[in-house]
């Protein structure tokens, strides 16, 4: 037997045969070509073409958030300037191979310099770059393949585009070597139910000389184990089993929202984006959305929404939820998701730069008809919306946001605490808001120092990590102090024993992804609260993540039954 360790992407667990998917792609020379700048270039193009409009054609059978990666992704393969940095290569006798592969180096490091959301994106050129070569070469990019049976899928990581066509059903699980929480691998896995380990350093090399071998995955727990024995085959088979029958069952919802087996009422809402996640919250079970991000509406733009487009499009998202709460967020343009109309200078970290609410000194009027538009579509559904500015640091920040908010007739005024400098504010915020929501992605980064798309820091952005779970509590006992509800709605929701653990430590309200959103309830309404909060004091004196989990988790047995 051999045990890895990665980072649990998902839930569930798996037993069985595993394939093992290698990337072998055309080498290339620097040596002269043979050929013609010319007629290096007609095949250069000839090969983008045909790898452009591949992508843009799986974009198109694609759904959800894969399409949106799928369709950037392939106007970066068509992007002139890469084309443009490629032809100055071919011009001094390079082979296009070659050229192509240079001009993507060149794009990755400037990708890589400009870090978060920009540098996540370089896998996705380097394997734009892969099928190009493997077309200028003719030979077949190594798909993954239709499996005859079910089967665990290894690879060094995967790209967006290499799980267009991925027949879940035949997946039992997923092993990579890169990746992190936030990677395309986990958020693919999470949003069709497979489970997931990623960052599983030495998966690769073990694979290929284990080849033909059981292999057990445990996606709750991130362990991936090849060779085990019986004892373990059959812990993992009877999981499987508790899995598929929770699976069968509705978990009961009381009007005001889930509640725990001994009454406390717990509601979980759902992180939204676009129009068409609303339908999909609804038939999840959702109380409502508990983070409405607007600027995803917004991030192709290159010109600022009109207040007539952002009332339409706020209507349509508040329309559906018109018995229920919303709670919208303001722009949160900056670091991962910079917005062309609104200008940042050349910032060298923007992480830490003009983002969010701190947009508001060069760009108040882009607050202004964003909050009127917001103001204008309550009016128009009645729906009980809520609003909040997110990266806020300082309760001036705090006040300054809720006159403002306040002044275009919006009764319930909130901010996300993401920043840690508002947890130790958290008692003068908590008295100035009427409810705060805890952003334990950028929480979690920002308390660590480490850039939430890192795969090597991946750890310290675990969001079992003690210090987070710590100041969740801080502020979650500020918000009971001042009677100021206190909601989280980071993927730290979105984790059923977690989603316990933070209810546990004050907590009034949770609200996570869509896919997750069922199994979160699973877990609430079958734990007692007094089992949550003993889940959370073991979790606050824990050292480590690990500790926290595994000692929060003695307390949450009934997870356990139900296979989360
Ligand atoms: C967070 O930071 O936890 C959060 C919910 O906001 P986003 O992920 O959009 O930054
Ligand atoms: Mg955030």
């Amino acid at each position: 037997m051999i045990a890895l360790n990665g980072v649990a992407a998902s839930s569930g667990a798996a037993l069985g045969q595993f394939f093992l998917l290698t990337t072998e792609i055309p080498a290339t020379s620097p040596a002269p070509s043979s050929l013609t700048p010319d007629e290096e270039k007609r095949s250069l193009t000839a090969a983008i073409e045909y790898v452009g409009a591949d992508l843009s054609e799986r974009a198109e059978r694609s759904t959800g958030e894969l399409r949106d990666i799928l369709l950037a992704v392939s106007e970066i393969a068509t992007d002139p300037a890469l084309i443009e940095e490629a032809h100055t290569f071919i011009d001094q006798g390079h082979t296009a191979s070659f050229s192509i592969s240079q001009a993507t180096n060149i794009f990755k490091e400037l990708l890589e310099s400009s870090g978060g959301y920009l540098a996540e994106r370089v896998s996705d050129v380097a394997n734009i770059c892969d099928r190009i070569l493997c077309r200028i070469a003719g030979v077949e990019y190594p798909e993954i393949p239709h499996f005859q049976q079910p089967t665990i899928l290894i690879a060094r990581d995967l790209s967006p585009a290499d799980t267009t066509d991925l027949q879940s059903e035949q997946i039992l699980a997923i092993v990579t070597e890169g990746g992190g929480p936030t990677s395309h691998t986990a958020i693919i896995a999470r949003s069709r139910s497979i489970p997931a380990v990623v960052a599983c350093p030495g998966i690769v090399e073990y694979a290929k000389s284990h080849y033909g071998q059981l292999l057990a995955v445990e996606a709750t727990t991130g362990e991936v184990i090849f060779d085990p024995p019986t004892e373990i085959q059959s812990r993992i088979i009877a999981k499987i089993e508790r899995i598929r029958k929770r699976k069968e069952q509705l978990v009961t919802r009381t009007p005001f929202g889930y509640q725990t087996v001994d009454g406390r009422t717990i509601p979980i809402y759902a992180n939204i984006g676009r129009v068409a996640d609303t339908k999909v919250a609804i038939e999840a079970g959702a109380d409502g959305v508990g983070l409405l991000r607007t600027e995803l509406l917004y991030l192709d733009r290159a010109t600022a929404p009109s207040l007539d487009e952002q009332i339409e499009i706020y209507t349509q998202l508040f329309q559906p939820f018109a018995s229920q709460k919303v709670v919208i967020r303001t722009l949160d343009a900056g670091a991962d998701k910079p917005m062309a109309f609104i200008n940042f200078d050349d910032e060298p970290n923007p992480a830490l730069g003009v983002r969010g609410y701190r947009t508001i000194h060069e760009h108040e009027d882009l607050m202004r008809v964003q909050l009127q538009a917001i103001a204008t579509a309550i009016k128009n559904t009645g729906t009980d919306v809520w609003v909040m500015a997110p990266m806020i640091t300082l309760p001036e920040e705090a006040q300054n946001f809720v006159d403002l908010a306040r002044s275009f007739g919006i009764k319930t005024v909130g901010v996300m605490i993401e920043v840690p400098a508002a947890i130790f504010h958290a008692d003068e915020i908590t008295k100035i808001c009427d409810f705060v929501s805890i952003g334990t992605n950028d929480l979690g980064q920002y308390l660590h120092a480490a850039d939430r798309e890192s795969a090597p820091l991946a750890g310290f952005n675990d969001p079992w990590q003690p210090a987070l779970l710590r100041a969740v509590h801080l502020v979650a006992q500020a918000g009971l102090r001042n009677n100021c509800p206190v909601g989280v709605c980071g993927e730290a929701a979105s984790d059923a024993a977690l989603a316990a653990v933070l209810v546990g430590l004050g907590v009034s309200s949770l609200s996570c992804s869509v896919s997750t959103l069922r199994d979160v309830a699973a877990g609430v309404t079958a734990l007692s609260f007094s089992d949550l909060q003993l889940a959370a004091v073991a979790a606050l004196g824990a050292p480590t993540s690990q500790t926290a989990k595994n000692l929060a988790r003695e307390h949450l047995l009934a997870l356990e039954e139900l296979g989360l």
